[in-house]
């Protein structure tokens, strides 16, 4: 009884740590803080200047002894400190404007599939210091799983593609468990990369990166549509150092995307001939379904239906389906215990 008033008092939260942006979901309130997963140091003091929003708008447009640093990069915690201050920051503002007896929460974090046990102990540890009374993991392919209410729990082959920024996954998942996994490091930075390449290339022109991911994101595509789509690109030319306009087309940005977009196809074929034959079957029924920003390319769901034959779908709203399949899990841990990696503290029966 002390219990349940206690749970329906703590707002237990939901977090996707990614490496573009990290999201906050609260029980019984939704998703509360989504924000790009950025922490600005100053490098002179060390000092913490800005997270989240704030150190965004810093990126490319510091002194040099401020660096705005993205502290997962490529699917790995490349700094640990900025990721458990970043952890701590979001944290508390869900807490700002609560009362200080407020009991402490319980914490489902997502976490990037290929994580070592070491960076595993550094996001519990994070959480905890922080505030949180329990800390669970669950990895992130799984949990976009759930929040696509793929039925992640049957004997059933559900293959799900997540495409972050910093790492694209490829699970397939059966009776809780993961039973193919590919993970690769194409994504969308590598895609605005791939953009800021081509302009170099074939224009002699220099694009900064949010540029780019706007290209990207406004006329970039992975499969010709009827429909012609132009960009004005604006960035430096190389040689006379001036500002320099070019009217860019669909084609070549998909041009410019083709080489990383067949290396994700690849890691999706590589994990269909991975997969035991009769969940094959499952798949050829139930279709791929694409999460993460990256499944918001247009025609990329096509294509892959086109390279594969298999049917492909985008889940609802992809960018959010991690933080809500955190969210699904926190709503009933107990049901979901055995999709939970194994922590430091708390050992969930396997
Ligand atoms: P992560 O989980 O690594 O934090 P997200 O799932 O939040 O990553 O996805 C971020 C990536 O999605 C960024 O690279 C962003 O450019 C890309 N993205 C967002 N919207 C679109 C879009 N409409 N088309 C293509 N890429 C997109
Ligand atoms: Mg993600």
């Amino acid at each position: 009884m002390i219990k349940k008033v206690f749970s329906s008092l703590t707002k237990d939260i939901g977090i996707d740590l990614g490496t573009a942006n990290t999201l906050v979901y609260v029980k019984g309130r939704g998703i509360i803080i989504n924000e790009p997963s950025v922490v600005a140091i100053n490098q002179k003091t060390g000092q913490i200047l800005a997270i989240g929003n704030e150190a965004k708008k810093m990126v490319g447009r510091t002194p040099s002894h401020i660096v705005a640093t993205r502290p997962l990069v490529e699917g790995v915690i490349s700094d640990f400190e900025a990721t458990e201050q970043m952890l701590r920051y979001f944290i508390n503002k869900v807490y700002e404007k609560s009362w200080a007896i407020m009991p402490r929460p319980r914490v489902v974090i997502g976490i990037p599939s290929g994580c070592t046990e070491v960076e595993k102990r550094a996001v519990e540890d994070a959480a905890r210091s922080a505030g949180a009374r329990e800390v669970y993991l669950v990895e992130e392919p799984m949990a976009a799983a759930i929040g696509s209410r793929m039925p992640i729990q049957e004997p059933v082959g559900n293959m799900i593609v997540d495409i972050g920024g910093g790492t694209s996954e490829v699970a397939v998942i059966s009776l809780g468990g993961i039973v193919v996994c590919k993970s690769l490091r194409i994504a969308g930075d590598k895609l605005n990369n791939d953009i800021i390449q081509y302009a170099r290339e074939e224009y002699k022109m220099l694009l900064g990166e949010k540029s780019a991911e706007d290209i990207k994101i406004s006329i970039g595509s992975a499969y010709p549509d009827v429909e012609k789509y132009e960009f004005i690109m604006r960035g430096r030319d190389l040689i006379t150092g001036l500002p320099k306009e070019i009217i860019l087309h669909d084609d070549h940005v998909r041009n410019a995307l083709n080489r990383s977009v067949k290396l994700l196809i690849r890691a999706i074929k590589d994990a269909v001939e991975e997969t035991p034959p009769e969940l094959i079957t499952d798949l050829m029924e139930r279709g791929i379904v694409l999460a993460g920003g990256g499944a918001l390319l247009k025609g990329l769901d096509k294509l892959i239906m086109d390279e594969t034959t298999i049917p492909v779908k985008v889940a609802e709203d992809p960018l959010t389906a991690v933080v809500r399949g955190c969210g699904i899990v926190l709503e009933d841990i107990d049901a979901l215990k055995n999709v939970l990696l194994s922590t430091q503290y708390d050992l969930p029966p396997r």
